[in-house]
């Protein structure tokens, strides 16, 4: 019988074929720009799932990519502190969020618009990604990714609310005893 608690299998090797498979059919046909939906609900689907961040850690094309392909050229230099810093995450993802609302918006309901948007807000954040990933360590993006820090964001809330619930079964338990 298999057990519940086996762990998923990490498909980090080679899920980078979906980041390169999306940029060459968006830059064939911007329609399927949509498909990025997909990149970004996925690591949200897994927190709200409660598996915390393991999209980043078994099946993120990006951070595949990052890693597969920069870990030859990279500076490997230490981010510095402020780029790391809580603040420098909210600013990223508040602008990226509001950019994103921007574009779709401006697109007017336009699926081929929409796709464009969506596909630009993922080809700037990749070569933003590359560059980062250059100059200083390959998967330096992941540690300011909107979508990986909102993850993050989601497990401590739910690390928090279980801990809550924890706290009060004990007072519970020790009222009763
Ligand atoms: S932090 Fe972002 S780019 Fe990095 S693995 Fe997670 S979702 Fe992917």
């Amino acid at each position: 019988m298999e057990s519940k608690n086996k762990k998923p299998k990490s498909h980090q090797k080679w899920s980078w074929i979906f980041l390169v498979g999306f940029m060459i059919l968006s830059i064939v046909d911007f329609r399927f720009g949509i498909l990025a939906i997909v990149c970004m609900g996925t690591p949200l689907y897994h927190a709200l799932k409660g598996r915390g961040k393991i999209h980043c850690s078994h099946y993120c094309p990006r951070g595949s990519f990052l890693a597969r392909f920069l870990s030859g050229i990279s500076l490997n230099r230490n981010m510095p502190a402020w780029m790391k810093s809580k603040a420098a995450k909210n600013t990223l993802l508040g602008l990226m969020v509001a950019m994103f609302a921007l574009s779709i918006a401006k697109s007017g309901g336009d699926f081929v618009k929409m796709g464009f948007a969506m596909f630009r807000f993922m080809a700037a954040s990749t070569v933003l990604g590359i560059l980062m990933g250059i100059i200083y360590r390959p998967r330096s993006w992941c540690q300011v990714c909107p979508m990986g820090y909102s993850t993050g964001i989601i497990k401590n809330y739910q690390d928090a609310k279980k801990g809550d619930l924890d706290e009060a079964s004990d007072v519970r338990k020790s009222t009763v005893a």
